[in-house]
């Protein structure tokens, strides 16, 4: 079998191959299957002239990469950041390959991403951005082909402007192109709150597997956008308590518990978290290595890493971002005994009920939120049920087993489809 070389530093893409490489090897995937899944099946680069306020047209470079096909049509986010580059889209395609074959929902994986600082950008530039991006892959996208979402610095607004966009293109309302919209144009109930959600009933399994309650945990949540405020929200009303969250503007730690709610209303009202009192200021660093049970990285890619993991001081990691722990410390996090539920199990709830979004589309006849949440709430303790059984079955991290679920899911069905 061949290997992806591994380099010093450890980009997304690097970091995805050498989990991707060790769960590989220890199910003996052949190398037909294996080198299949190291590329993305479909990738697409586009360059988007946009007029700016000011009269000037700026050049901004978008990705869309669809990674695998082999379960159902690529199914994953779009983002928004100075830090998009292909390789990082690659990455996160790839991810949510794993993540949709983890929760069984019938899809394949793609991310999408366009390079851009969006704080600094008026809404009606970011509005012609997106349709430009949305007409110039009007034909790479499709309800049956590739169905985008939220990511990154992205929600219901930019989805919105999508639909209509495409629905324009294509002469008639495609709901089903994209999820994460907002109700009134075919958004499902629960979906905002969903990947928070997920993380929660992670959580509340690997605490029960660990035989602690929730009065006896306490929980550092790091990011405070929407996985991670609706996590801490959720992951308090356990019985947990939170005991410093953080955003751009720094991290608050408070050993008697944070108030959850103060700081969401705090953050809707100023924008962010500075000034917060509910907690003192603790940098991003210090955070991380707070002394707590649960960890929940909700932020961004490559927060924990060879340079921080020996300092780490929680029980359990629960994985709100994509890629928020980089390779090289996954080793160190394990010989210290740490639980890690992985980003492509633990983040899985949100595209879990954009299943349920486009389900909804396609049938037309919407769910209460009652069915969506107990129906989402069951695929993800299911999927950590069997990410959990293969950990000891093949003696291996969380991460590693959530891998090999996976690529077996993918395997499997790739080997029946058949090569030419
Ligand atoms: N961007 C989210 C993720 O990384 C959601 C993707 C989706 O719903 O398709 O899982």
């Amino acid at each position: 079998m061949s290997h992806s070389t591994i380099e010093n530093k450890l980009n997304p893409l690097d970091s995805m191959m050498k989990r991707f490489d060790e769960a590989a090897k220890i199910i003996g995937l052949d190398d037909a299957v294996y080198n299949t899944l190291k590329y993305p099946a479909k990738s697409l680069t586009v360059h988007l002239p946009v007029m700016m306020d000011n009269g000037k047209v700026e050049v901004f470079e978008g990705h869309r990469v669809q990674h695998s096909t082999t379960l159902g049509p690529a199914k994953g986010g779009i983002r928004y950041s100075m830090d998009v580059d292909i390789d990082e889209v690659k990455a996160l395609a790839a991810w949510m390959t794993w993540k949709t074959a983890i929760v069984g929902v019938p899809y394949g994986g793609g991310k999408g991403g366009i390079k851009c600082d969006p704080k600094k950008m008026s809404k009606g530039e970011l509005e012609r951005l997106t349709r430009a991006y949305a007409a110039a892959l009007s034909d790479f996208i499709g309800p049956d082909k590739d169905i985008p979402a939220p990511d990154m610095n992205t929600g219901g607004q930019e989805m919105a402007w999508i639909v209509d966009e495409y629905s324009k293109i294509k002469g008639e309302f495609t709901p089903a192109v994209i999820t994460g919209k907002p109700i009134s144009m075919g958004g499902s109930l629960g979906r905002v709150e969903a990947t928070g959600r997920g993380v929660m009933v992670c959580t509340r399994s690997a605490i029960a597997k660990m035989g602690l309650r929730p009065d006896e945990c306490t929980c550092v949540v790091q990011g405070f956008g929407n996985v991670g405020s609706i996590s801490a929200k959720l992951i308090e009303m356990l019985g947990v308590k939170i005991i410093a969250i953080s955003d751009i503007t720094g991290g608050y730690y408070n050993p008697n518990g944070i108030s959850v709610s103060d700081a969401m209303n705090y953050s809707q009202e100023k924008g962010n978290l500075e000034g917060f009192t509910g907690g003192s200021k603790v940098s991003n660093s210090e955070l991380l290595e707070l002394d707590c049970t649960i960890l929940v990285p909700a932020a961004m890619e490559d927060q924990i890493t060879d340079k921080n993991a020996a300092n780490i001081k929680a029980k359990l990691i629960v994985e709100g971002a994509n890629g928020p722990t980089s390779a090289n410390a996954d080793k160190i996090l394990n010989d210290k005994g740490i639980i890690v539920v992985p980003d492509i199990l633990a983040n899985a709830g949100g595209v879990t009920v954009s299943y349920f979004e486009w389900v909804q589309n396609k049938m037309g006849y919407y769910w209460t939120e009652e069915r969506v949440n107990r129906r989402a709430d069951r695929l993800m303790k299911s999927a950590f049920d069997t990410v959990f059984e293969n950990s000891n079955k093949f003696n291996v991290s969380m991460r590693t087993a959530a891998y090999i679920v996976a690529i077996e899911k993918v395997a499997t069905t790739q080997r029946l489809r058949g090569t030419y």
